[in-house]
């Protein structure tokens, strides 16, 4: 479909495409072709953070798509987030100047802190990105600064022109009631785990409600986690077979996947689908043009069974609360 991707106002005061493309495990080899092919499938938004690796590459894919003349800078979104380890404010702005060299841009269009708590820093020189463990291997090493330190350091990359909205993902309801008390910027967005499996229907009523918009992560659910080996991702029916989901698909005359994509966005939220087949990129990015009735999404609201895959603690022992 060549329809314009509709965008979300956000109380920023700018526009975030409704539609975007995830780059989580998105393998560095291939990563600046997928990131240049999925702007030619015409995704504006790309949703990267320092964990996944491959910021460089994604720099390289939209450095090819710009001097192409498929699109301009500012036709993108550039999205990524800030990395537990560099939660400590003086970090802040550091690594966020070394994330926007690797992509070679000037600013984000949003910048996230990607988990509420605060890992002891690593110097990006000993390990880049530097993932949970502060040996890079077993050891899980708090910092002591809080939240809102943090939140103040992530205000100053919007006074600084370093990111024109700021945002938040993985909070949940008491956080996010905290942050709006000292906030002075409020996070623009919310990004979380959101899937039939996991609707978190209160925390999105608290987002609607204060005017924060919500993208959707992992919308195909346990598909994301099978490679980890996750018991509870192998033991559930995969969304893209289940019955009601596979009957509403046949009655639309769509893909599952589009049915489960089109289920969030009707409902208001954005959604980072992310995939490496370009066929497969422009069947994601088509899930706005179509509208379900009330009933079918009841029915895929209904599946709800609060089962949380993205938990920091299924990737490793630990008793830390996010
Ligand atoms: P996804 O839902 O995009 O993909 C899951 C799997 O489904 C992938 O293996 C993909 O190849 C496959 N797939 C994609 N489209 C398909 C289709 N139409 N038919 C069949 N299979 C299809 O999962 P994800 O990568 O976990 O989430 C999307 C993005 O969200 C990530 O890339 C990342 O940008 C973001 N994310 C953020 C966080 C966070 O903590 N903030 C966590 C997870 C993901």
């Amino acid at each position: 479909s060549t329809m314009p991707t509709p965008t979300i106002k956000l109380s920023s005061g700018y526009e975030m495409p409704q539609v975007g493309f995830g780059l989580w495990k998105v393998a560095n080899e291939t990563c600046a072709d997928t990131v240049y092919n999925a702007i030619k499938a015409g995704y504006r938004l790309l949703d990267g953070a320092c964990d996944y690796g491959n910021e460089k590459e994604c720099g390289e894919g939209v450095a090819k798509a710009i001097k192409e003349g498929i699109v301009k800078r500012e036709d993108l979104f550039i999205v990524s987030k800030l990395w537990p380890t560099f939660n400590d404010p003086e970090q802040v702005a550091p690594v966020v100047k070394k994330q926007l060299g690797d992509w070679g841009i000037e600013y984000f269009d949003l910048y996230l802190m990607h988990f509420p708590g605060a890992l002891k820093y690593v110097d990006p020189s000993v390990r880049y990105p530097p993932g949970w463990h502060y040996d890079g291997k077993s050891e899980i090493v708090r910092s002591k600064t809080t939240i809102q330190d943090t939140w103040r350091a992530m205000e100053g990359l919007v006074d600084a022109k370093l990111a024109k909205s700021i945002g938040i993902s993985n909070f949940q309801a008491q956080l996010i009631y905290d942050m709006l008390r000292y906030a002075r910027i409020p996070p623009a967005t919310l990004q979380i785990e959101h899937h039939p499996y996991l609707v978190q229907q209160e925390l999105l009523n608290l987002a609607k409600n204060e005017g924060i918009v919500v993208t959707a992560y992992s919308s195909f659910g346990p598909a994301s986690f099978l490679e980890f080996d996750f018991k509870h991702a192998k033991a559930l029916v995969p969304l893209m077979k289940d019955d009601i989901i596979t009957s509403i698909a046949a009655k639309y005359g769509k893909q599952p996947s589009q049915i489960l994509l089109r289920w969030a966005t009707q409902r208001g939220l954005a959604v980072i689908p992310k995939t490496s087949r370009v066929e497969v990129m422009a069947q994601n990015l088509d899930c706005t043009g179509f509208d379900l009735e009330k009933e079918d999404l009841d029915k895929i609201t209904a599946k709800d069974s609060g089962i949380r895959f993205n938990q920091p603690s299924n990737y490793f022992k630990t008793d830390m609360m996010w």
